[in-house]
């Protein structure tokens, strides 16, 4: 089969297009016939060998697929041949025509979600979902500012906090990005790349400050976040690429609390969690994926790049 193998870590360049012999699944696996797998930005930094997680080499990336399940090992009963799912996590990678994982891994994917919607669920919407609930303990009537809304993680917390009954502010860098996350939900949107947008967030309150924070870029906006935030507020770090100098006194004066995670680190029963809440969502059509651009698998680096550099539109999907 034809998959995206990483030799060695590196820049884009290093994912390589290569045949390599198609995984055979054992007790409580399935092999998955993938249909579209999604580009997450932890995929690049595993890739460049800097982040916390350092795969073996030579490996496929990626985390999120949705395709078919083909065979099926023993002792599996969640799921059978000929079902669409989508996977959270993998045991072979999902940058691949196949990708083999465990039977708790596979999801049933609503007919009315496409394979390219599908590849885009576990990490952003696992990641919405435990931000927003188990981190913030988000409550209808709040307001939410998600910071960085136009991506694949914003949208879905967009959806999820609008249809929860809280007030949504979201950012994005571009008028198509503000149109977006508009449309999926938001009350209002902000240009984070205008200066001075944040005044506008806080005359959008009445000077009150927002209950709540999903930062997205917490190296470039945590101290400015603070100064946002109403009494006893909440920033919640979903991403950083570096350091930041915050003003402690900011949360002092407010009573504020700032947390953070990484959902490769939770456990058994909040994964069990999360898909309970996804599965209702995706179900009934408050979670829809929303994917921007689609490449085909051996254009994995221009992804890569892309992800990372250009204005966001929802979700990049690779279609083997
Ligand atoms: P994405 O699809 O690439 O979206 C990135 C988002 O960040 C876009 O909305 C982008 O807006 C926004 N952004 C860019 N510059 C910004 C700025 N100065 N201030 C605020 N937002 C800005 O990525 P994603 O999948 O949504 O992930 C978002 C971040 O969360 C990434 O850093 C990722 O690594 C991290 N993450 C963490 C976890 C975890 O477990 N903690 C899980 C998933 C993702 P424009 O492009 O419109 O400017």
């Amino acid at each position: 089969m034809k998959a995206i193998q990483v030799r060695e870590f590196g820049g884009p360049e290093v994912l390589k297009l290569e045949e390599i012999p198609m995984p055979s699944p054992g007790p409580g696996e399935a092999l998955v016939r993938v249909h579209a797998a999604g580009v997450n930005p932890y995929d690049t930094y595993m890739r460049s060998g800097s982040y916390a997680i350092k795969p073996q080499l030579p490996y496929t990336p990626g985390s999120d697929a949705a395709g078919i399940v083909e065979a099926l090992g023993e002792g599996v009963t969640r799921v059978k041949r000929g079902d669409r799912v989508f996977t959270a996590r993998t045991l072979s990678g999902a940058y691949a025509e196949y990708a083999l994982a465990k039977e708790a891994q596979l999801h049933l994917l609503p007919e009315k979600i496409s394979f390219e919607q599908g590849a885009g669920i576990w990490v952003p919407y696992g990641t919405a979902y435990f931000a927003l609930y188990p981190c913030a303990h988000a409550r209808a009537g709040q307001t939410v500012l998600v910071h960085g809304a136009s991506g694949g993680v914003g949208i879905a917390a967009v959806q999820m906090a609008r249809a929860l009954g809280l007030t949504v502010f979201g950012t994005a860098g571009s008028e198509k990005g503000l149109e977006l996350v508009k449309r999926e939900g938001a009350h209002r949107a902000f240009l984070h790349s205008r200066s001075g947008y944040q005044d506008e967030i806080l005359e959008a309150t009445a000077g009150r400050g927002v209950d709540l924070i999903l930062e997205m870029l917490a190296n470039v906006n945590l101290g400015a976040d603070l100064k946002l935030l109403a009494t006893g507020g909440r920033v919640v770090v979903i991403g950083s690429r570096g350091d930041v100098t915050i003003a402690p006194r900011d949360l002092m004066m407010r009573r504020a609390s700032v947390v953070g995670f990484a959902l490769w680190g939770i456990n058994e029963a909040e994964v069990r969690e999360i898909h309970a809440g996804l599965a209702s969502g995706l179900e009934n059509g408050t979670l829809r994926p929303v994917v921007g651009k689609q490449l085909p698998l051996a254009e994995a680096a221009r992804a890569h790049i892309e992800i990372l550099e250009s204005r966001a539109f929802g979700k990049i999907a690779l279609i083997p």
